[in-house]
């Protein structure tokens, strides 16, 4: 067979020209509806390749983007790669002094930055060494003190084609830093390669069944790991577009979905659980179109997937993956000849699912020895395949720790049934040590998260001067409900699904439960607060 590079530049020109009247639709940030077709979206990329070049970005340059899901974020997704420079999605949510450190540490040549997120970067902006900055939005003027090209003005005159290069397999088309939760952040370079070979195994009818047909809302944010990679398998396949634009409330996501009638959509557990709240608020909404989604990031508590279901006819899958790993390593689907009543169903579908096609396995125990598939034994999750990150860029040290004879640690420790569905009981650092025993924080967690008063719960493993560690409940009750539900309440209610030990010593109420710039339940916050709550027990 010929020798074929595998490039983001093959998806463009299918999707754009075999569909071209197929629609992208963004929502700008006054609410504004932009519609454009693949034949305009082709153009408009070919336009921005162009206004690039002129802009001196050359070959595996890095252009920034600090940006929400928007239609000119999927232009930069695939008019920077194409054009053999490198696409550098910036976390907007991290930190200033996070920020700062990635997009020197990237050393982005330019930066595209939505026109509401002007302060972030006036604030930062003598810290970085990028000059060049390309606001993106339908506003005319902004009040800032920087130097700023407008997107549509940069555009405008430019041709509306480009004279793709041919490129390598191999090269880089995009990067990202990991959120941080395990110190600063870590920078990933996607290959070509890797996200073409991603975006077709995500598109398979036992992952996510993208096609022609479907109409896909964009909720997962473009600057978290490729947006799952979704962009690229969407504009392969000439799939309906939906952009859910700037700081977008459940109302306009709710909104989008009717309007537009949407098929599919992606997105974390505390997205998904704001929706089923709007829902349920505002009942009579048509959303009879969407019948699918998926949900990564962290765990989807059962009683969601549940609810979810019978109240809506939606039926969520759950994925699990990293910022190193493109990022789908498993897709939850139960296989055809399983018989499951209602209880197991759910219970299978907690768990993060089968390895998906390409990719291959370990799951090492401390001593180093690979766990059996019982769905008891833990071991750290290992992976290798064509969209794992072999180093990290620029990080040597980090790359030495974390990638060993050729496998990437996910830091992840989990269990593997008998049919091979893997879960997820942990993470390395927050399992709870227990007298030479582990306990799992999740399993305590979708257990007191199914409490009908509790909105959400986090379990954390604190020092004990006899038990090394033992667990702390943090619950937070449903509006309405507070005072009503003890502790014992609580523990009453799990005590049937554990063995003793496993039970928290406490259960403590309060407000909000602290989350990272990703929306996942910061531990470290809620561990530094009550650090020392057991050792005074014993004083
Ligand atoms: P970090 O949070 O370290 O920056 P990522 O944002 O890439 O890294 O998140 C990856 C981690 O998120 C995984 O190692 C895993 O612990 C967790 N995660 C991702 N998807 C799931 C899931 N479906 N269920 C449980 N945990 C998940």
């Amino acid at each position: 067979m010929m020798n074929y590079p595998l490039t983001l530049t093959n998806l463009l020109k299918r999707g754009t020209t075999l569909f071209p009247q197929k629609e992208i639709v963004s929502r700008e940030l006054d609410g504004t509806i932009v519609r454009l077709n693949y034949g305009e979206f082709y153009r408009r990329t070919a336009q921005l390749a162009n206004a690039l070049r002129e802009l001196g970005i050359t070959k595996n340059k890095r252009v920034g983007t600090l940006a929400w899901n928007t239609h000119r974020h999927l232009e930069l997704y695939f008019a920077v790669p194409c054009m053999g420079a490198t696409y550098h999605t910036v976390n907007i949510r991290l930190s200033p002094k996070d920020i700062i450190f990635i997009i020197n540490h990237a050393e982005d040549e330019i930066l595209f930055i939505d026109g509401d997120l002007l302060p972030l970067l006036e604030a930062i902006k003598n810290q970085i060494q990028v000059k060049t900055f390309v606001v993106m939005g339908n506003q005319k003027k902004y009040n800032t003190t920087l130097s700023l090209i407008n997107y549509e003005d940069l555009i405008a005159k430019q041709p509306e084609n480009y004279d793709w290069p041919e490129l390598d397999e191999w090269d880089i088309a995009g990067m990202a830093y990991t959120s941080g939760t395990t110190g600063e952040p870590k920078g990933v370079q996607y290959t070509h390669r890797a996200l073409v070979l991603h975006s077709i195994v995500a598109g398979l009818p036992d992952i996510m069944n993208i096609s022609e047909s479907t109409v896909m809302l964009h909720i997962v944010p473009m600057f978290h790991a490729n947006a799952w990679s979704i962009p690229f398998a969407t504009v392969m396949t000439g799939s309906k577009q939906v952009f859910t634009g700037p700081r977008a409330t459940p109302e306009d996501m709710i909104g989008l979905i009717e309007r537009e009638k949407v098929t599919f959509t992606a997105a974390v557990p505390v997205i998904f659980r704001m929706l089923y709240e709007y829902l349920k608020a505002n009942p009579g909404k048509d959303i009879s179109t969407w019948k699918n989604s998926v949900c990564g990031g962290s765990a989807p508590p059962p009683s969601l997937v549940k609810a979810f279901k019978e109240d809506f006819d939606m039926e969520i899958y759950h994925a699990y993956g990293l910022t190193e790993t493109t990022p789908l390593i498993t897709w939850n689907v139960p296989k055809s000849y399983m018989k499951l009543d209602d209880q197991a169903f759910y219970d299978l579908k907690t768990k993060q699912g089968l390895l998906v096609p390409l990719l291959e396995m370990r799951i090492e125990k401390s001593d180093g020895s690979e766990a059996k598939w019982n769905g008891e034994e833990m071991g750290e999750l290992l992976v290798k395949g064509p969209w794992i990150a072999k180093e990290y860029y620029k990080d040597p040290d980090e790359t030495f720790r974390k990638m060993t004879k050729g496998w990437f640690r996910t830091g992840d420790i989990v269990t593997i049934d008998k049919e091979g569905y893997i879960k997820i009981v942990d993470r390395i650092k927050d399992v709870i040590k227990t007298g030479g025993e582990w306990i799992s924080s999740v399993d305590l967690e979708n257990e007191i998260m199914a409490h009908p008063a509790v909105l959400e719960a986090t379990v954390i493993g604190l020092p004990h001067p006899k038990w090394d560690e033992r667990p702390l409940a943090c619950v937070v009750l449903r509006p309405g409900m507070k005072g009503k539900v003890s502790e014992k309440d609580i523990v009453d209610f799990i005590t049937p699904k554990f063995a003793k030990w496993w039970l928290p010593d406490k259960v403590i109420f309060i407000d909000e439960i602290p989350k990272t710039s990703v929306g996942k339940f910061d531990k470290k916050v809620l561990r530094a607060q009550f650090e020392n709550l057991y050792q005074k027990d014993q004083e």
